[in-house]
C-alpha cells in the first residue's frame, strides 16, 4: 500500500526478532515486542497521513484552539516540576501546539523556543504570546539543525510518529550533553489500562501508532544515550518522566 511502509521483521524500539501480531483496531494491525513490551502498528502509516490527521486534529477549533484555556492553565501548574533543569536555561517545547507550555517556561528560562510541524498552531502561538521563539519545523529540517537546548519538554508526541528512530535521533540531536529531556505519553503498563486492551479509548489508531511502557521507554531511550532518571507518579495511565543526556 501506498501510504504504508513496508511491514518490519524486528522491533523499531530495540531491535529485537521477537515480535508478533497482538491485535487489530479500526482495521489497523499491532505487533508487540515480546523484549521489550514495545506495541505498535506494523506496517507502519508513512509520516505524510500522520501529520495530515494531527493537524486535523489540533486545530479543529474553528477560532484559536482547542481547549485552550485549560492548557494555558495546565502549563502554568506543572511549571514547578520543571523549574530545576529549565531556570535560566536554553528550552524547547518540541512539538508545541498553541504553544501554551513555550510559554510557560519563558517565565523561568534563559530562553524559551517552541517547534512544531503544524503552521496553523505556530501562527496562533505567534500571535498570542511574546517572548517565545516559536517555529516551524519537521523531523528532517531539525536533524539538520545546529541548536541544541539545556532542556527539552516533548508532550504527547511520540505516540504519534511514524519513524520513531528518527524522532529519537532528532532528540538525540536537540538535547545538549548533561541536559534534561521531558516526556510524556499514555503508559500501556498503567493498571488503569482495561484489561481488553482494545476497549482503551487511547488506543486510537492511526492517531496514536505505537505505545509503551516503563520499560519500553528505558530500552529505547538508552539506545540514543539518554538515561532516565526518574518516573513521575500517575493517577491515570500516563507515563512521565525525565532522562538525562549522557
Ligand atoms: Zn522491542
Amino acid at each position: 500500500m501506498k501510504h504504508q511502509t513496508q511491514k518490519t521483521a524486528l522491533c523499531p524500539a530495540c531491535n529485537d526478532s521477537e515480535i508478533s501480531y497482538f491485535l487489530k483496531k479500526n482495521d489497523y494491525s499491532f505487533d508487540c515486542c515480546k523484549n521489550c513490551e514495545f506495541l505498535f502498528l506494523n506496517p507502519m502509516p508513512n509520516q505524510t497521513i500522520l501529520n495530515k490527521i494531527y493537524t486535523e486534529e489540533d486545530t479543529k477549533a474553528k477560532d484559536g484552539y482547542k481547549k485552550a484555556s485549560s492548557r494555558l492553565r495546565r502549563a502554568f501548574i506543572k511549571l514547578p516540576r520543571f523549574l530545576p533543569y529549565a531556570i535560566n536555561k536554553k528550552c524547547l517545547d518540541f512539538g508545541c501546539g498553541g504553544g501554551f507550555v513555550a510559554y510557560a517556561l519563558s517565565f523561568i528560562a534563559k530562553s524559551s523556543n517552541g517547534v512544531d510541524i503544524n503552521a496553523k498552531a505556530v501562527a496562533y502561538a505567534k500571535r498570542r504570546f511574546r517572548f517565545v521563539n516559536y517555529f516551524c519545523a519537521d523531523f528532517t529540517e531539525l536533524i539538520k539543525s545546529e541548536d541544541q537546548y539545556d532542556f527539552v519538554h516533548s508532550s504527547e508526541l511520540i505516540e504519534h510518529v511514524s519513524d520513531i528512530n528518527l524522532y529519537m535521533k532528532v532528540l538525540e540531536k536537540l538535547v545538549k550533553k548533561n541536559g534534561y529531556l521531558y516526556i510524556t505519553t499514555p503508559d500501556l503498563g498503567h493498571p488503569k489500562v482495561p484489561d481488553n486492551i482494545k476497549e482503551w479509548d487511547v488506543l486510537c489508531p492511526p492517531i496514536h501508532v505505537q505505545h509503551f511502557t516503563k520499560k519500553t521507554v528505558s530500552m529505547l531511550f538508552s539506545r540514543y544515550g539518554f538515561q532516565i532518571v526518574k518516573f513521575y507518579k500517575n493517577k491515570k495511565p500516563g507515563l512521565i518522566f525525565l532522562s538525562k543526556k549522557f
